[in-house]
């Protein structure tokens, strides 16, 4: 688990902001879960074999015998919400967003963190091929607004859990041959969840990997027309996508569309997002059948990328630092600096008891705009000296009063 210090709060908070912004202009709304629910809402959906409940999830007892997880993701306790909550008996679909942390013993490296934070959404309670394509326009208008311009959109369809049933017979006939050389991960996938080993890291670069025969040729008719619409869709809105038929995702409830935003320079931390129709989760933690679709995106991938990218925003500059020099600067400076926050200003006040040299030094050093200097004579009569210390410009005495002001028009 990682610290993230205040060098990295300006980009976080860009990134949650800006994602904040693009999923309220689509009538998305926040909601919180608890970052600890009943292990069982993520046993009973993310599936025995999916990397989150095998070998990743951090499950523990409470006082009182409870089997507790920490989130290892947000589409199951955004369900349970919406079921617990009746959001049911809302006007349909109903449109939520979330951030924030979760949790994964997943093996740490670059871009890969045990606390992990993400923003997604998830649009519940429509079936259509309308409802995927939008979730997908809101997250591609996000890293649009982010200047993430470069991502991939890789979709697939993986069809209802009848389809699969045919494709997994077909998928067990192309790998056998080829057991002996699969990693034991995928050994075992081949008896538990013989789909999942199209979604293996260890094995990605495998021949049979490749040469798998594609579940889109397995669908259904009703499966096919679902595709065909969101293919249609994404067509018409410009959004630009390859079909991957090797994705698959790596949770159990995903149903049709599935798809994952990357950036094209691939490696194997590199998917920045990724999400899916999950039309069988809500029955699966107790509820009535309900369909539903989301996408979730990796917080600390984005600022990867975003730095990589040299999209990073600066943060913005402290307004001015005060200079306290002499036995009364001190309580001058305070009552300035306090006056000028309460203006609007961010304002840090300058340490007491320096030299004017030291005090000067510590001023430039600060990022401010401005350094506010009050000695005893300028405490006596009411003044500031306001030295400029960015972009050149004469130090000048002035009024306390008239510093608001004056801050004001040099940042217009
Ligand atoms: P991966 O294949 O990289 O393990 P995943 O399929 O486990 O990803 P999802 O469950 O789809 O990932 O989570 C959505 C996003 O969250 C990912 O696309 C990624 O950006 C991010 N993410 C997943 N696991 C981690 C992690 N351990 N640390 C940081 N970000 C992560
Ligand atoms: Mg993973």
């Amino acid at each position: 688990m990682h610290d993230l210090l205040p060098d990295d709060e300006t980009l976080f908070e860009h990134v949650v902001s800006t994602a904040t912004r693009v999923a309220r202009s689509f009538d998305y709304h926040l909601v919180r879960t608890p970052i600890v629910e009943d292990a069982r809402v993520f046993l009973r959906t993310a599936g025995d074999d999916s990397d989150i409940v095998s070998k990743e999830m951090y499950v523990f007892e409470d006082r009182g015998g409870d089997r507790l997880a920490l989130r290892p993701e947000g589409t199951a306790g955004v369900a349970r919400a919406y079921l617990e909550h009746g959001m049911a008996s809302r006007p349909q679909p109903v449109r939520l967003f979330y951030w924030g942390p979760f949790f994964r013993y997943d093996r740490p490296q670059a871009g890969r963190y045990r606390q992990l934070h993400q923003f997604g959404v998830e649009c519940i309670g429509d079936p259509s091929p309308e409802a995927d394509v939008e979730v997908i326009e809101l997250q591609r208008e996000i890293y649009r607004a982010l200047g993430l311009t470069d991502l991939v959109l890789r979709v697939n369809s993986i069809g209802t859990p009848a389809t699969r049933r045919a494709y997994e017979e077909a998928l067990r006939e192309h790998f056998r041959p080829h057991l002996a050389t699969l990693s034991a991960d995928s050994r075992r996938r081949f008896e538990t969840n013989v789909l999942r080993i199209l979604d293996s890291k260890e094995d990605a670069a495998h021949e049979a990997l490749r040469t798998a025969p594609s579940i889109l040729e397995h669908l259904s008719v009703e499966d096919m027309a679902h595709w065909d619409r969101v293919c249609a869709l994404l067509d018409e809105l410009d959004i630009a996508y390859e079909v991957d038929a090797r994705i698959v995702r790596g949770l159990d409830y995903y149903t049709h569309t599935v798809w994952e935003f990357e950036p094209r320079a691939a490696g194997g931390q590199s998917t920045v997002g990724a999400g899916g129709r999950y039309d069988g989760l809500i029955e699966a933690i107790g509820g009535p059948p309900t369909p539903g679709v989301g996408w979730a995106t990796g917080i600390e991938r984005l600022m990867l990328n975003l730095t990589a990218a040299e999209l990073a925003p600066v943060a913005p500059p402290l307004d001015a630092v005060t200079v306290p020099l002499g036995a009364d600067g001190a309580a001058a400076c305070a009552r300035v600096a306090a006056s000028l926050r309460a203006a609007g200003f961010a304002v840090r006040n300058g340490t007491p008891g320096r030299s004017m040299r030291a005090a000067l030094r510590a001023a430039d050093a600060s990022g401010a705009r401005f350094a506010v200097i009050i000695g005893d004579r300028e405490a006596a009569a009411g003044t500031v000296q306001l030295k400029p210390l960015v972009g050149g410009g004469e130090q000048v005495e002035m009024p306390v009063l008239e510093v608001p002001t004056r801050l004001r028009d040099a940042q217009a």
